[in-house]
């Protein structure tokens, strides 16, 4: 087990409530925590290499790895990439590849901070999508596990699947002429499904950090195959409700492999400072 000392979370989003998520993580976790904002990530670049940054990542074409085939950015990109650093709305089409932006990422983070003691979680709103090779094509991501791992909020609401019901009950409506928007459907399948502006999104949230957490403290996958522990895999929306809000918490085994990491943690810091 790594037990890391120091756990950084660089805060991208407004989408959810910070501070709510830091007086968990401390209730959680028995080391130390610091929230940072975006510039403790940029690192004093300048506002035009940040947007050619994320420009880079630009998902274009979602049957090909940019990884393998990389195409220079266009200058569109860019500009658009600029708007949302001064605070336009963002697109809901713009994927970013997410192991390219992890990659640009750990390239920023302080040489002193980068050892297995340093643990480092992004938030952000943007969208991510990885390239699988098994079915030659981009999946949207709710967490991109590694370092730093990167936590997507538009990517819990869009990347697990909603309800087969939601898209049956609308298409029916369509089909016989009736009028009906989406959000009316919305709304009957609240219990069962998140959307952007969500309250809930923050106690979500805090379930996928775990998520990252447990990965850097097993170096490994950290899932767990019980639907009501926060680390489930969840694929569909109803089955992040259920772990993340209607239960909210740590299975018994990984309760343990807590309480394993957070015993130790005091004894292990004092023996090696
Ligand atoms: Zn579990």
């Amino acid at each position: 087990m790594n037990r890391f000392k120091h756990l950084y979370i660089y805060m991208l989003t407004s989408k959810v409530d910070s501070n709510s998520i830091l007086a968990y993580l401390t209730s959680m976790i028995n080391c130390n925590i610091e929230s940072r904002g975006a510039d403790a990530l940029y690192r004093g670049l300048d506002e035009h290499s940040i947007a050619e940054m994320y420009a880079s990542c630009r998902v274009k074409d979602i049957f090909k790895d940019i990884n393998s085939n990389y195409t220079t950015h266009v200058s569109e990109d860019v500009e658009y990439e600029l708007s949302i650093l001064n605070g336009a709305p963002s697109q809901p089409n713009v994927v970013y590849d997410g192991f390219r932006l992890q990659y640009l990422y750990s390239s920023m983070i302080d040489a002193d901070e980068s050892s297995l003691d340093n643990v480092h979680v992004v938030i952000t709103d943007r969208l991510l999508a990885t390239y699988s090779e098994e079915d030659m094509r981009y999946h949207l991501n709710t967490v991109v596990l590694g370092y730093p791992s990167i936590v997507s909020i538009d990517g819990i609401v869009e990347a697990p699947a909603k309800p087969r019901a939601f898209y049956t009950l609308y298409y029916y409506h369509i089909s016989r002429g009736i009028e009906i928007s989406m959000d009316e459907v919305k709304s009957i399948f609240k219990d069962v499904m998140l959307e952007h502006d969500d309250p809930r999104l923050t106690d979500v949230a805090k379930g996928y950090i775990m998520q990252a957490l447990f990965y850097s403290m097993l170096n490994d996958a950290p899932f767990c195959d019980d639907k009501r522990c926060i680390l489930y895999n969840a694929h569909w929306q109803d089955e992040v409700i259920e772990a993340q809000i209607r239960y909210g918490r740590l299975c018994t085994k990984h309760r343990e492999v807590l309480d394993e990491f957070n015993k130790h943690h005091d004894r292990n810091y004092d023996a090696t400072h």
